[in-house]
């Protein structure tokens, strides 16, 4: 079967074509400036070039329909319409109410809008994707794989704030987490890497890209996570804060007479490493290269994101108790040998060595602990379209 897997935002929308028996890309591509001037859409099907067509785009639907035009048309297509079985979608909450994949339907999606207030810049535009979908291609099944699924395990103790609990009560205000399907993916694969069951193992997953989350796996069971209510908590990431203190809001609001959304949007766009460097770069290629050359904005913002992940790592191993392998992945997580060194030469307490030859790897999976450490430490590329497009066949099928 073939299966389409969207993922869509306010003003993008990321597709790609699955063939869930051989589990190879088909095509994959993007739609930019949805609603916006200068819109276009940019595929490449599989061993071909990269296409990029300028189109107008004024809403999703349209959106929807260039990419089905663009995986059909006769001149270079990759299937026909009826051969599409199934459309996966990307949604960003799901909150307690999905705790697993499903297959949508009216239900589904008046639960998903009931969350929406939890992800309000995130849930509708994935409503729209999914609705542009059903009217391009009616009939065809969709199913859903939220982001806060896998991490739906969590033990109350884990997952409550210090809040009074009415506010959970209420208003739902606790850890959700997010990345969830990289988590999930990522924890599993790794037990099959490491040839051992599971049920059996204590992982932290590392994911560590623009935006960047831990996870505890214990028995493949997600027991904690580092992004909360919202995707701004704990590290520090490209440009969020991550874990700070509260009071920080009415601190800055007073000082800089700012409102709540002007103090939103630092702690989300103007902070983590971009902030922390004055400005340097969010990018970690960026900020390697001026570390190396002993750029001081540079070490300030690498030295603090890589304390923090290792706090959180240290955090992680107290509440499993132990923990036997230690994953990286996302952009900094599979490429860079720099940032995971700097991590792993703070991992002596867990009596881990890091093998500096095997570390050089890049977008693999890999390795990296040395032959004596008593933790493992491991490369695993994430892949949440192979995840969703799994789901997808499993409910589908
Ligand atoms: P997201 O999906 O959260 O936008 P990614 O997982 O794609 O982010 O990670 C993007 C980040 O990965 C980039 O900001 C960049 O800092 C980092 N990255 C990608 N390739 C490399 C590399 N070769 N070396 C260092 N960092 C890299």
């Amino acid at each position: 079967m073939k299966i389409l897997v969207i993922n869509c935002g306010s003003s993008s929308l990321k597709f790609q074509l699955i063939d869930s028996e051989t589990e190879g890309v088909i095509c994959k591509g993007l739609c930019e400036r949805i609603g916006i001037d200068g819109s276009r859409i940019v595929y490449t099907p599989v061993g071909k070039d990269k296409i990029t067509k300028e189109e107008p785009m004024p809403d999703h639907n349209r959106a929807i329909e260039l990419v089905i035009e663009a995986l059909t048309n006769a001149e270079n297509g990759v299937v026909k319409l009826e051969e599409i079985g199934a459309v996966g979608h990307r949604i960003v909450h799901g909150g307690e109410k999905f705790t697993k994949s499903v297959v949508i339907n009216d239900e589904v999606l008046k639960a998903i809008e009931d969350v929406s207030d939890l992800a309000p810049l995130h849930n509708p535009a994935n409503l729209i994707g999914i609705r542009a979908c059903q009217k391009v291609m009616p009939g065809v099944p969709m199913v859903a794989v939220f982001d806060t699924a896998f991490h739906q395990t969590m033990p109350e103790y884990a997952y409550l704030y210090g809040l009074h609990y009415s506010y959970y009560e209420k208003y739902g205000i606790r850890r959700y987490g997010f990345h969830g399907t990289s988590h999930s993916y990522v924890s599993k694969r790794a037990a099959e890497i490491l040839g051992k069951d599971a049920a059996d193992l204590k992982l932290i997953v590392c994911h560590l890209g623009n935006g960047a989350s831990l996870s505890a796996v214990d028995g493949g069971k997600c027991v904690d996570t580092s992004m909360g209510l919202t995707p701004l908590e704990g590290l520090i990431m490209g440009t969020r804060t991550g874990d700070i203190d509260p009071s920080v809001v009415e601190f800055i609001m007073k000082k800089e007479n700012a409102s709540v959304a002007d103090v939103t949007n630092i702690l989300n766009k103007k902070s983590g490493v971009l902030g922390l460097s004055n400005d340097l770069s969010s990018d970690f290629r960026d900020l390697e290269d001026a570390y190396l050359k002993g750029d001081k904005n540079a070490i300030r913002a690498v030295d603090t994101f890589v304390y923090r992940v290792v706090k959180y790592i240290g955090a992680y191993t107290a509440a499993m108790g132990r923990v036997d392998a230690i994953c990286f992945t996302a952009g900094v997580g599979e490429n860079s040998g720099f940032t995971r060194g700097l991590i792993c030469d703070k991992l002596g307490f867990l009596g881990a060595t890091l093998d500096k030859e095997a570390n050089k790897v890049r977008g693999e999976e890999k390795f990296i602990s040395g032959a004596d450490s008593k933790v493992k430490l491991l490369v695993v590329p994430t892949n949440e379209e192979l995840a969703i497009a799994r789901d997808t066949y499993a409910l589908c099928k």
